[in-house]
């Protein structure tokens, strides 16, 4: 059959709205990604653009070679050499080092010596000495410094580790691609730390739910809006014991000591994901008392828990959602 001009004209138009409408229901169903990424399964959902998602996994792996002080990468040079002219290792260090600052040194990204003392001790089953301990400090308040692009350190001993910060770093880097790529609906999750970009299609908040940390099921739920991220630490995560007694895998960097405070989890909710994963450490470190006094002065959105309840922080209490 063949039709006037004008006609095949509307013809290719309606096709087109077809095809159009077909991409969008299309769109409903997220393209997945699973991959072991910065030391834990990531996961990403993205709606719409499934080129995206693959480049985010490229970036995102390569990233995490970079800054895991274990690999091959730039960390990993860093702390065997002494020196890395890597500006991704650089620009992590200097806001690592920001944190560490605005958190009277609760968290820190370079307490490598120390982390390396407690994971020995958990393989082994046998405890640092005070001397060997007292020697992780010193090396992990060493200077860490940059002289003419090139990250350096005065005391060989010192070992950067950004097992704190760097989920919330990838987190970051994953959202700003993501949208550089067109997608408007995504959510990134490192299981600590999760990114929400837009919302879910439907015009839905993204819901994230919060462990209880008494393993018991969820606490709640936090809808998180366009840009926010939400990072979590908690005791449970890596807990071991030695001797009967039971050891977590954050530590306070002013006593080397994994901390033992009452404090079970700490959400934070905020605008950057190096900064939420940063702070749910140190505002663990912290302790209720001060963690919760730090979050209400500096406008840090935050739950603390504990085994007697939860205490909300910054306005955390009106996006919590109860179970
Ligand atoms: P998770 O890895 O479960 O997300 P965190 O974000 O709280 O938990 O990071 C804990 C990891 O960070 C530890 O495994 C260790 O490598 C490192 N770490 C422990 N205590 C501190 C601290 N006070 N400051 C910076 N890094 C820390
Ligand atoms: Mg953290």
């Amino acid at each position: 059959m063949t039709l006037p001009l004008k006609l095949k004209y509307i013809a290719a138009l309606l096709a087109l709205v077809f095809a159009l409408s077909l991409a969008s229901c299309g769109a409903q169903s997220p393209v997945e990604r699973e991959f072991f990424c910065m030391d834990t399964l990531c996961v990403l959902k993205v709606y719409g653009n499934s080129g995206a998602a693959d480049g985010c996994e490229a970036l995102l792996t390569e990233l995490s070679r970079a800054i895991d002080p274990y690999s091959d990468g730039a960390a990993s040079v860093f702390n065997k050499t002494g020196e890395s002219d890597s500006p991704d290792l650089a620009g992590l260090y200097a806001l690592s080092d920001e944190i560490r600052k605005k958190t009277d040194g609760a968290f820190s990204p370079a307490l490598g010596s120390v982390i390396k003392l407690w994971e020995a001790a958990r393989d082994t089953g046998v405890l640092p000495t005070g001397n060997e301990l007292e020697n992780a400090l010193g090396a992990a308040n060493g200077r860490v410094f940059s002289e003419n692009g090139i990250l350096k350190k005065e005391n060989a001993g010192t070992l950067l580790d950004f097992g704190a910060v760097g989920k919330g770093y990838a987190a970051d880097r994953a959202a700003e691609y993501l949208k550089e790529n067109g997608v408007a609906s995504a959510l990134v999750s490192f299981t600590s730390t999760v990114a929400a970009i837009g919302t879910k299609p439907g015009n839905e908040k993204w819901r994230v739910a919060v462990r209880s940390p008494d393993g018991k099921g969820n606490a709640g739920y936090i809808d998180l809006e366009d840009g926010q991220f939400l990072s979590v630490s908690g005791d449970y995560e890596r807990k071991y014991s030695i001797g009967g007694v039971d050891y977590c895998h954050i530590l306070d960097p002013e006593t080397g000591h994994p901390v033992k405070n009452g404090v079970r989890s700490v959400v934070v909710i905020g605008g950057s994901g190096a900064e939420t994963d940063a702070l749910s450490t140190a505002v663990f470190v912290m302790g209720v008392e001060k963690g919760s006094e730090y979050c209400e002065k500096n406008g840090i959105t935050a739950i603390i828990m504990t085994d007697e309840g939860m205490t909300f922080c910054g306005g955390a209490e009106k996006t919590f959602v109860k179970p």
